[in-house]
């Protein structure tokens, strides 16, 4: 049984300690996303403290598992308590790790992966996702609109080299032909793209 009661708890200390989980809209989004595919295995990419991962398993059916990577230990180590408290540690399935070394490794294949991890590592994460995802899987990759930054032509030093990796991103899922992709404004821009292999 999923203990909604400390899945509030969790969401509120993250959004208290400035961790940057999931928007509520994106969410809900994500949440129609899941109840139609039925999915049997996600891979998400940035784990943070599990809040999105818990929620993924509560709008999934028992049997669908949750493979999740983080790079942060203290994140990763926090996810994994609190994933206990909330009933849901034998559906998620906790990697400490960098996403671009840990991805290649895998040898699960997936109905869902959901990105939303550094954006200047978007482009690799593809890459690597659509090894692993099975055919008319979907990818989904939060913050794809940065805050606007990337339909902007003027932007700070430090935005420029994720704003320019999240172009390629996008330029890759829009126009390669065996991807179809939906872009939409929820949250920080929410992408989601249909392989057909
Ligand atoms: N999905 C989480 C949620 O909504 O609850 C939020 C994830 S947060 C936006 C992004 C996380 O990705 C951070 O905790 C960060 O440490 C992690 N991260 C960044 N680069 C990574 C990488 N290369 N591999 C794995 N995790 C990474």
């Amino acid at each position: 049984m999923i203990n909604k009661e400390e899945l509030e708890i969790l969401k509120k200390k993250a959004l208290d300690d400035h961790i940057p989980i999931i928007m509520d809209d994106t969410l809900e989004k994500i949440k129609e996303i899941l109840e139609d595919e039925k999915p049997k295995r996600i891979l998400e990419i940035g784990t943070a403290v599990g809040y999105s991962a818990s929620k993924f398993a509560e709008y999934t059916e028992k049997d669908c598992v949750i493979d999740t990577i983080e790079i942060d230990e203290n994140r990763a180590n926090e996810a994994i308590e609190n994933v206990k408290r909330i009933g849901v540690a034998d559906r998620i399935n906790i990697m400490i790790g960098n996403a671009v070394d840990i991805l290649p490794t895998l040898d699960n294949k997936y109905d869902i992966v959901f990105i939303d991890a550094a954006k200047g590592k978007y482009p690799i994460f593809l890459e690597e996702s659509i090894k692993l995802i099975n055919d008319n899987g979907l990818i989904l990759a939060d913050n794809v609109l940065y805050k606007g930054y990337v339909m902007s032509d003027y932007n700070l030093h430090k935005q420029r080299t994720a704003v320019r990796h999240l172009r390629e991103y996008i330029k890759e899922i829009t126009e390669n032909e065996n991807l179809e992709t939906e872009i939409l404004e929820v949250g920080d821009g929410l992408s989601i793209t249909r392989v057909h292999k």
